[in-house]
C-alpha cells in the first residue's frame, strides 16, 4: 500500500518536471472516462479535426489523400465527410519511407513493431509525448482492473511479440516494468506450432503458483495451454486475481479461464501499433472503446454499419502526432453498440472482436463467417484441445484437430454440424494431428482463409449479432 502510494507520487513529480508525464496524462484520461457520451463525443471530434489539419499541412503522404479526393480538412465537418478520405492500408504504409513527416529525424525516435501475424512487420516510430500518451492508456486499462502500481504482474506473449525482440525497449521501459510494474515476463510455451514446451510451461505454471501476480497478461491459446497442463497432469487450479486476455475468447473459455485461474478474466484490444484502444470492465458488457483517443469507423463497403452489424475497423489515432494513422485499416472486424455499460462509464462499448478480416471464411451462400463464430462453434467440443480450419476453396476445408488422449470423437456429427455454417456442399477434409503449426510471428490462428480474392467481396447477408 505504501509502495503504491510513493509510485504514484514519484509518477506525479515525474509529471510535473520531466518529459515523462505519463501520469499527468493518465489522471486526465480517468476523468474523460466518466464524461456524459455527448461531451465525449465532441471531445473526440475536436481532436480529430486537429490531427487531420496537422497531417494535411505536415506530412505529404496524408496531403496527397486530401488531394486525390479535391478535400481540405475545413470540408470534414461530420462523420459523412469523413468518408471521402481515402482509407490507409498497412500496405501501402509499407511502401513509404519512415517517418512520413519529412520534419522529423529517425534518430530522434523509437521503433515499435506490428507482430505481423498475417503479413509482414511493419515498424512504426513514436517520440516521447506519444509514447507517454500510450503508456496513459495502458495504465488506464489496468484501472479497470484493481491493480496499482507497484503490484506484481506477469506476461506471456508469442515469439515475434515486441517484449521479446526488444527494439522499442529503452532503459526507461525497463526501469518502468522492474519497479513500478514488477513484471515478470515468461518465455513464450511455444516455438512454431501449438506442440508445447511441457518443462517450461511446468516451471511457468510452478512461478504462477508460488508467486502469482495481481495481473497475468497473455494471450487465450497460451491460457488453453495451461488449462489443458493443469488437466491433463491433475494439478490444483491457481489462483490470480486478474487474468487479461488479449485475442478472441468465448464465454466458453471464459468460464474455463476462471475454473483454471479462479479470477476475473478481462479482454483487451490493441494490437501493436495502436495500444489500448478498447478493453472490458467489470460488467463484462463488450469492450469500452477509449474515444478520447481513438475515432473508430465500422464500415461495410465503404458505408458506416448499424450498432451490432459486423464491418471492417478503420481507426484513426487521435494523438499519435509523430507519425498519424488517418483512417487506418487495422484489418480487424467488429460492431459497435449502443448499450449503456452499467458501470456508468461514458466511454462508448464495442462488442467483442469478430477476428481478422482476412481470416473470414466465405460460405457457398456468399456468407461472411467470423473467425469468432467458428471458435464459438468448436466450443461446443469439449473434447477438441486444439483446431484450424482453412479454406482452400469456395467448397473445401481442411480441419485439424488436436484432441483430448483416450476420448471418443464423433467425427461424422462435428462435420454435419459444421456444414450448418460453412454450407451443405462443404467438402471437409478431417486431419488429427498433435501439433498445430503457428505463424512465422509464433502467433497461433484458429481459421485460416488461403483463398485471397474472397476478401474483397463484401461482408454480405448483413446480420446483427
Ligand atoms: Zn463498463
Amino acid at each position: 500500500m505504501l509502495y503504491n502510494k510513493i509510485l504514484e507520487s514519484i509518477y506525479y513529480l515525474a509529471g510535473k518536471t520531466t518529459k515523462y508525464d505519463a501520469w499527468i496524462k493518465y489522471q486526465a484520461l480517468m476523468k474523460n472516462q466518466w464524461l456524459p457520451r455527448e461531451e465525449l463525443k465532441k471531445l473526440q471530434w475536436q481532436k480529430l479535426k486537429a490531427i487531420l489539419t496537422y497531417s494535411y499541412e505536415n506530412i505529404p503522404f496524408y496531403k496527397n489523400k486530401f488531394d486525390s479526393a479535391s478535400l481540405i480538412p475545413y470540408d470534414i465537418n461530420n462523420p459523412k465527410d469523413l468518408l471521402h478520405i481515402p482509407i490507409t492500408t498497412k500496405e501501402e504504409l509499407l511502401k513509404e519511407t519512415h517517418p512520413l513527416n519529412p520534419k522529423l529525424s529517425a534518430n530522434n525516435l523509437e521503433w515499435v513493431k506490428t507482430s505481423g501475424t498475417t503479413g509482414t512487420p511493419l515498424n512504426w516510430p513514436f517520440n516521447i509525448a506519444s509514447y507517454n500518451t500510450k503508456y496513459a492508456l495502458l495504465l488506464r486499462d489496468y484501472s479497470f482492473t484493481d491493480w496499482k502500481l507497484g503490484n506484481k504482474t506477469a506476461s506471456l506473449w508469442w515469439p515475434g511479440h515486441s517484449s521479446y525482440n526488444g527494439e522499442s525497449f529503452t532503459e526507461i521501459k525497463k526501469l518502468v516494468y522492474f519497479f513500478a510494474h514488477r513484471r515478470k515476463l515468461f518465455s513464450p510455451i511455444t516455438k512454431d506450432s501449438t506442440g508445447i514446451n511441457e518443462p517450461l510451461t511446468n516451471t511457468i505454471y510452478n512461478n504462477l503458483k508460488c508467486s502469482p501476480p495481481s495481473v497475468f497478461e497473455t494471450s487465450p491459446e497460451n491460457l488453453l495451454f495451461l488449462c489443458y497442463f493443469m488437466e491433463d497432469n491433475a494439478l490444483q487450479p491457481l489462483k490470480i486475481k486478474t487474468v487479461v486476455v488479449s485475442g478472441i475468447i468465448t464465454e466458453n473459455m471464459r468460464n474455463k479461464f476462471q475454473k483454471w485461474f479462479q479470477g476475473e478474466i478481462f479482454n483487451t484490444y490493441g494490437p501493436h501499433e495502436m495500444e489500448g484502444i478498447a478493453n472490458d470492465c467489470s460488467h463484462h458488457q463488450g469492450l469500452h472503446l477509449s474515444s478520447d483517443s481513438y475515432y473508430l469507423e465500422c464500415l461495410n463497403e465503404n458505408e458506416p454499419c448499424l450498432p451490432n452489424e459486423t464491418g471492417k475497423f478503420i481507426l484513426t489515432d487521435l494523438d499519435n502526432y509523430t507519425q498519424p494513422f488517418i483512417r487506418y485499416e487495422i484489418g480487424d472486424c467488429g460492431s459497435y453498440s449502443e448499450k449503456q455499460c452499467p458501470c456508468g462509464r461514458g466511454l462508448p462499448l464495442i462488442n467483442y472482436i469478430e477476428g481478422r478480416s482476412k481470416d473470414f471464411i466465405i460460405n457457398q451462400n456468399s456468407q461472411k463467417i467470423s473467425p469468432r463464430t467458428i471458435i464459438k462453434f468448436f466450443g461446443n467440443y469439449p473434447e477438441i484441445k486444439f483446431f484450424q480450419l482453412i479454406q482452400k476453396d469456395l467448397l473445401k476445408f481442411q480441419l485439424f484437430l488436436i484432441k483430448k488422449n483416450e476420448v471418443y470423437l464423433n467425427i461424422e456429427m462435428i462435420k454435419t454440424d459444421l456444414k450448418n455454417i460453412l454450407g451443405n456442399s462443404a467438402d471437409i477434409e478431417t486431419l488429427f494431428t498433435q501439433a498445430i503449426p503457428a505463424e512465422p510471428s509464433g502467433k497461433f490462428r484458429w481459421v485460416k482463409n488461403n483463398v485471397g480474392a474472397i476478401h474483397e467481396s463484401p461482408l454480405q447477408n448483413r446480420t446483427a449479432i
